[in-house]
């Protein structure tokens, strides 16, 4: 099949368009499109992927931490796993393809593997990493942050619905948090995610993938200002303590400061004001109290310091300027996460070979990918998503753009696998096993 952008596919783009139309249908039916993860939908959408899999000869594990492994085991035992994968969780109203995208791409990549009669040196595992949204229990990438063996004590520990712990959750669904170390991982080459950009990027300069720099730090800053409350038709203007009129202040502080840094030679940064919380809020009442949430996005991590150290003292003196007393909480503070450069080239190298034309970016967005970066070499491609849109149930890709991506992603797996397998052996210091091929790259670190 040839796609629009004139490259002819090795993956069958039907064949992956209707395993996304399948999952997508199961959805709660009046609030498309939505599986929540750990709702009964979720485990329905899992088992249709434990059928997929099983189909297309993966063996099938939940690992301690819940995510759902699908494994092909390679010709070579000693080398380590290349890693494909992405969520099948989504937002509330959420969308088709935003991490379902990157779990069926994976599939997609072992049955052309098969159809083709190709057999690959490295085990190659499919993942649908537990909860990557954002998760009743206040917590996204729950399986990847297992995985990378973050998820502490303190956050299995996080209450959900009906008072329900994350880590019960976790048992629930199938893992098992008493063996979670487990399912830290320190025997994959590398790990490959594909995911809709959730950004116009691509589709206005008409390009084919977006090849990810990094993934962005999100550090969120809670900002509270405390005033007088009194009646807003009998006190005076004149000394008022109004905190709402502080709030508003610190939300253009907070738009100012951000369009400054994305204007400058800082790579990546954005600030948004998404949570506003006005006290007592009555329409007749001067606000007592605010409470406003900083979402803060980077690509390089000492941008975000110099935002806080900037900010802090314009926050001062709002504070001062409306009488109100200002308290400041870091509620979040993740760094940026760098893809891996030399996954990064060999994307590049084999959209160019392919023909298909790509373009370098920072996710602005988190992804599994972030948590995987640390502890083995991770890369993420993008495809265009119809107006930048996603978690909402406008969200869409053509079968064409996932498809593309999708043949890319076979590419390099089939090239990382033919190129890696002696430069891993070599790494690991097999006895009696030596290289021929001294210039074989590292595929580690
Ligand atoms: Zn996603």
């Amino acid at each position: 099949m040839v796609t629009p952008a004139g490259h002819t596919l090795t993956i069958d783009q039907d064949r992956l368009w209707s395993d996304l139309t399948g999952l997508a249908a199961i959805t709660e039916p009046d609030r498309p499109w939505t599986r929540r993860s750990f709702s009964p939908r979720f485990l329905e959408g899992r088992a249709f992927l434990t059928r997929r899999f099983q189909e297309a000869g993966l063996a099938v594990r939940l690992d301690a931490a819940g995510n759902l492994i699908g494994r092909l085991a390679g010709q070579d035992p000693q080398a380590p796993v290349i890693m494909i994968g992405s969520h099948s969780d989504t937002v509330p109203s959420g969308g088709r393809f935003d991490g379902v995208a990157g779990v069926l791409a994976g599939l997609e990549i072992i049955r052309a593997a098969a159809d083709a009669g190709i057999r690959f040196n490295h085990t190659i595992e499919i993942v649908d990493f537990l909860a990557e949204e954002p998760s009743d229990y206040g917590l996204s990438c729950v399986g990847s942050r297992g995985m990378a063996g973050v998820l502490s004590e303190d956050l299995l520990g996080l209450g959900g619905p009906g008072g329900e712990t994350l880590a019960a959750a976790i048992d629930r669904i199938g893992g098992d948090v008493s063996r979670l170390h487990e399912a830290k991982r320190d025997d994959v080459a590398a790990f490959l995610e594909l995911h809709i950009e959730q950004g116009p990027v691509l589709e206005c300069t008409g390009t084919d993938v977006g090849i990810v720099t990094a993934i962005a730090g999100v550090t969120r800053l809670e900002i509270v200002f405390k005033g007088a409350t009194g009646h807003a038709g009998t006190v005076p203007m004149p000394g008022r303590r109004d905190a709402s009129v502080a709030a508003a202040k610190a939300i253009l502080a907070v738009r100012d400061t951000a369009a400054t840094m994305a204007a400058g030679d800082n790579g990546y940064f954005a600030g948004t004001t998404g949570v506003v919380d006005i006290l007592p809020g009555g329409a007749n009442v001067i606000p007592g109290e605010s409470r406003i949430i900083a979402d803060l996005r980077c690509e390089r991590r000492d941008t975000v310091t110099a935002f806080l150290a900037t900010i802090k003292p314009q926050l001062e003196r709002i504070a001062d300027s409306e009488g109100c007393e200002l308290a400041t909480r870091l509620l979040s503070d993740n760094p940026p996460a760098d893809c891996d450069t030399d996954l990064r080239r060999l994307l590049e190298a084999m959209s160019e070979a392919m023909g298909i034309s790509s373009l370098s970016l920072t996710s602005g967005a988190g992804h599994d990918a972030a948590f995987v970066s640390r502890i083995a070499p991770a890369a993420m491609v993008f495809v265009p998503c119809r107006g930048g849109l996603s978690h909402c149930p406008e969200e869409w890709s053509e079968p064409g753009q996932i498809a593309t991506g999708t043949d890319l992603l076979f590419k390099v797996v089939q090239n990382f696998d033919a190129r890696n397998s002696r430069g891993i052996l070599r790494d690991k210091q097999i006895d009696g096993v030596r290289p021929d091929d001294a210039t074989a790259p590292r595929h580690t670190g």
